[in-house]
């Protein structure tokens, strides 16, 4: 079933990437696995699959130390505190949100010496329940990560309203891009699109996503929380 659904998501991307005019391009496509078990992990790293995603630190230590060899995005809402851990263990942060965590980072990247390798998480639609920096708060963002040298911004990130549909998403993903294409200057072109889940990779996609992130979509419904 995984590797079906693999086929499929696959040619869902290629054939989004055709229709966007973009053929040739590549998306990285993040399997993310919150409540997958690794069985399933190892399935999907079989089937070739080299990237994969986790929301809580908790959850994805145990899964860190099981698959070292994979390459592991950490997407969810990260506490300061909890900054060297997520440095230590994945490859790049998709939900750099704010100043504090900037500070955090830089500290620790410090300790480590080595470079905190992320994505800034945008909360375009404005929902209180979102995270990420808001667009006005974007331009004196990306002018203070001057003072902090080991913070290596690639790209940005978000997530579209929840309960909308995926023609719902479209607007929000593409104004992300129109962002990215706004602020990129020599020294920080802002080259990844981290945009698009289970319900709405293929709209993400059509509007430029470099990344995408599902779950769902390969390993089948999550339990309910
Ligand atoms: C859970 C999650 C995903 C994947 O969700 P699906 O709808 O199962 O594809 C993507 N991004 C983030 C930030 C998530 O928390």
């Amino acid at each position: 079933m995984l590797e079906d659904n693999l086929r499929t998501v696959r040619r869902e991307i290629a054939a989004a990437l055709e229709r966007a005019g973009r053929a040739g391009e590549e998306v990285r496509l993040v399997a993310v696995t919150k409540t997958v078990g690794p069985g399933e992990i190892t399935a999907a790293a079989a089937l070739g699959l080299r990237d994969f995603g986790e929301n809580r630190l908790q959850e994805a230590v145990p899964k860190l130390r099981l698959f070292p060899g994979l390459r592991w995005h950490f997407i969810g809402h990260l506490q300061s505190n909890k900054a060297k851990d997520v440095l230590a263990g994945f490859t790049l942060i998709h939900s750099l949100d704010r100043l504090s965590l900037v500070r955090a980072l830089q500290r620790r990247a410090e300790q480590l010496d080595r470079e905190a390798r992320c994505l800034l998480q945008l909360n375009i639609s404005g929902e209180e329940s979102k995270f990420g920096l808001s667009e006005a708060e974007l331009p004196d963002f990306l002018d203070v990560l001057n003072d902090y040298p080991r913070i290596r911004v690639e790209g940005l990130m978000t997530m579209a309203p929840w309960g909308e549909d995926s023609a719902g998403a479209r607007p929000i993903f593409r104004r992300l891009r129109e962002l990215q294409q706004q602020h990129r200057r020599p020294g920080l072109e802002l080259a990844e699109l981290s945009m698009g889940m289970t319900g709405d990779y293929i709209v993400a996609v059509e509007e430029g996503a470099t990344i995408v992130r599902i779950g769902s979509a390969l390993f089948g419904p999550r339990p309910a929380a």
